[in-house]
């Protein structure tokens, strides 16, 4: 069977509340004892530090996509044993897509969030195959699933737009929805 591709976009930020970074441990824990390879940002900080730990710890697959100028920073994960350094944060997003079959947005401040909703776009455009799911700890997202909401009420986007995404609450769910699709 095909090893599956998944790409997390998530918080760089380290202020954040135990339980993102709970949610994060869990799901590269469960991530890492299924046929897949997870694709991030390469950070070492906030909830991609904790899941590149969590995946590694756990003997999980991890690949890091960074751009150059972050690498002049040390923002990069030392551990991650694959890692591609890339030019600029455009060809960083269009190569966590590339034959991505599941994107999956962890809490997150604007970096995460424009990831998220480029993945949306071209999943909009069909220009993006692959399934979309948030986990929504903390009902963090419920402001942004109200403004989707609005944005479909309002005619900005079609009726059928719910379909291009699923929510998730916990690692657990979302993990039992990646297996099932698998
Ligand atoms: P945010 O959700 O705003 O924390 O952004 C997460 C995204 O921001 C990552 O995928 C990176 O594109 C970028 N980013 C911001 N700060 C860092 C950092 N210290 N290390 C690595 N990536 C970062």
């Amino acid at each position: 069977m095909k090893k599956l591709q998944i790409t997390i976009y998530c918080a760089s930020s380290p202020n954040i509340h135990p339980d993102y970074f709970s949610a994060a441990k869990k799901l590269g824990e469960l991530l890492s004892t299924i046929s897949c390879t997870v694709s991030y940002g390469g950070g070492a900080s906030g909830l991609m530090g904790a899941l590149a730990d969590s995946m590694i710890h756990h003997g999980g697959d991890i690949k890091g996509f960074i751009p150059h100028f972050m690498i002049e920073r040390e923002w990069q994960h030392p551990q991650v044993p694959s890692m591609h350094v890339v030019q600029s944060m455009h060809e960083r997003k269009e190569l966590l897509l590339a034959n991505c079959d599941i994107a999956i947005a962890l809490a997150g401040g604007c970096g995460t969030l424009e990831e998220f909703m480029e993945a949306l776009t071209w999943k909009q455009l069909k220009l993006f195959q692959g399934k979309l799911m948030i986990l929504n700890t903390n009902a963090y997202y419920k402001p942004l699933l109200k403004m989707l909401d609005s944005a479909v009420r309002e005619n900005f986007m079609a009726d059928d737009s719910y379909e291009m995404w699923e929510v998730h609450e916990k690692p657990e769910e979302i993990f039992n929805a990646i297996v099932k699709q698998k």
